[in-house]
């Protein structure tokens, strides 16, 4: 992506823009008429195909964010360089994944902010890891544990996809329910089976005032969890909540929730630590 000025006359005034131009090796998203979305990776003398024809690379790569283009079956599609949910949605996957609903959750209640260092486990298929990145900046640093070498490859290709080079980006392929080093985090956030299993290990490197997120698929896991940080020094009101996000159709002479939505994914448990 390169981000560059556009300058434009326009009703007797002069206008700036900032345009994002498609480079190659970017990520395109074409959305067409009926709102369909395709993601693919532009390459001089590439072409996507779909159902409704060709889309040539040589016309994207070069063009504006949100550059409209015909397919060769008169498709009419616009193309953007894809967002977060987007890209989560069509990324490759070995873990299943946290739902972008569920990570604007974890961003927020688990307070993750610019500059924080995270501890996150499981890797899985790094989406959750992007979200992390992008809301601690630069500035902030994710530390990440994975058991398995090729969830571990899969995610930093995904964060890598994304975001580019991040130095700011260690996955650590091993047990987290095994003793973490001599180190401190401001924020933790677990995504994998049995977190109670790294309080021990949190009790000594999470900081006072820090913050833990866990997310769970099942209520009885939930239950556990609370238990033992109850039972132990320093966790403060443990909260538990579930994201249910309806979405809805409006068109012209109907407007009423969709017909389905997902039911289910998983519950957040957020927790301060005292210290
Ligand atoms: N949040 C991830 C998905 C995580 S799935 C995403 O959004 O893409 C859970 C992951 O935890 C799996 O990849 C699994 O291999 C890993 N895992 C399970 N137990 C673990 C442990 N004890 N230590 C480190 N990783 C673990």
């Amino acid at each position: 992506m390169s981000p560059g000025i556009t300058v434009f006359w326009e009703s007797s005034r002069w206008l700036i823009y900032v345009v994002d131009r498609f480079e190659p090796g970017d990520k395109a998203l074409a959305i067409d008429s009926k709102g369909r979305r395709y993601m693919f990776t532009l390459q001089p003398g590439g072409s996507f195909h779909f159902h409704r024809g060709i889309l040539v690379h040589d016309d994207i790569l070069g063009a504006h964010d949100g550059v409209g283009l015909t397919s060769t079956g008169s498709e009419k599609v616009t193309i953007f360089h894809p967002t977060y949910v987007d890209f989560v949605l069509k990324m490759p996957r070995g873990a299943q994944v946290v739902y972008p609903k569920d990570a604007a959750m974890i961003l927020i209640e688990g307070d993750i902010y610019p500059g924080a260092r995270v501890l996150e486990a499981g890797a899985g298929s790094g989406a959750l890891s992007i979200a992390l990145l992008r809301a601690i900046g630069p500035q902030g640093e994710l530390v990440t544990y994975e058991l398995r070498d090729d969830f571990a490859r899969i995610a930093r290709a995904n964060v890598e996809s994304m975001l580019g080079k991040v130095e700011n980006f260690e996955i650590r392929l091993g047990d987290v329910y095994q003793p973490i080093g001599d180190e401190v985090f401001d924020r933790a956030v677990l995504d994998l089976p049995e977190p109670w299993q790294v309080i021990p290990q949190l009790v000594e490197c999470l900081r006072p005032g820090g913050i833990l997120t866990c997310y769970l698929p099942t209520i009885l896991q939930v239950h556990q969890l609370t238990r033992e940080l109850v039972s132990g020094n320093g966790w403060t009101a443990p909260r538990t909540t579930e994201t249910l996000v309806r979405s809805w159709h409006v068109t012209e002479r109907s407007v009423r929730p969709d017909h389905r939505m997902v039911a289910h994914t998983g519950y957040l448990t957020v927790v301060r630590f005292a210290g």
